[in-house]
C-alpha cells in the first residue's frame, strides 16, 4: 500500500477517527482510518476514476448514509489485489465525519455514535472487501 500524505504532514499519524484527503489532482483520495478496538491504523488508497451514474438521484454514500446533494456521493474504487478491483459508493471527498456531524447539530444530538458506526463500516469493508486483517493488538 502507498500513500501519500499530505504536505505538511507530521509523523506519527494521530488519529482519533479518520483522516481523509484528496492528492492535489483530484484522482486519488486517500483514507486512514482506526478500526474500533484496533490500536493500528488501517489505509486505503481510492481512486475517482467513475464518476458514478450522476443520473442516479437518489444515491446515498456508504458510509455515512447521506444523500448527493451535489454529485457529491460517487464510485471510489481501489486495488484488492493485482487483478481485481472493488467499488464502493461513497462521499468522493470522504468528509463523511463532517456530514455526520452537522446532520448531528442540526438535531440536537451527538455524532458520537454515527462516528462509531461509520468507522464500523469502514472496518467492515477493509475486512471484507479488501481482506484486510484488522486484528486487536
Ligand atoms: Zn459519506
Amino acid at each position: 500500500m502507498y500513500l501519500e500524505l499530505p504536505r505538511g504532514t507530521r509523523l506519527p499519524l494521530n488519529v482519533r477517527d479518520y483522516l481523509a484527503w484528496v492528492d492535489p489532482y483530484g484522482v486519488r483520495v486517500f483514507l486512514v482510518f482506526c478500526a474500533p478496538g484496533s490500536k493500528r491504523l488501517t489505509g486505503i488508497a481510492f481512486r475517482r476514476d467513475q464518476q458514478g451514474d450522476k443520473s442516479l438521484a437518489s444515491q446515498v454514500c456508504d458510509w455515512c448514509l447521506s444523500p448527493s446533494g451535489a454529485g457529491q456521493v460517487g464510485l471510489l474504487t481501489t486495488d484488492v489485489d493485482a487483478k481485481r478491483r472493488v467499488g464502493v459508493n461513497l462521499c468522493l471527498d470522504l468528509r463523511c465525519n463532517e456530514r455526520l456531524e452537522t446532520a448531528a447539530n442540526l438535531s440536537g444530538r451527538s455524532a458520537v455514535e454515527d462516528t462509531k458506526r461509520l468507522l464500523e463500516r469502514m472496518s467492515r469493508f477493509a475486512s471484507e472487501a479488501l481482506g484486510l486483517e484488522l486484528q486487536p493488538d
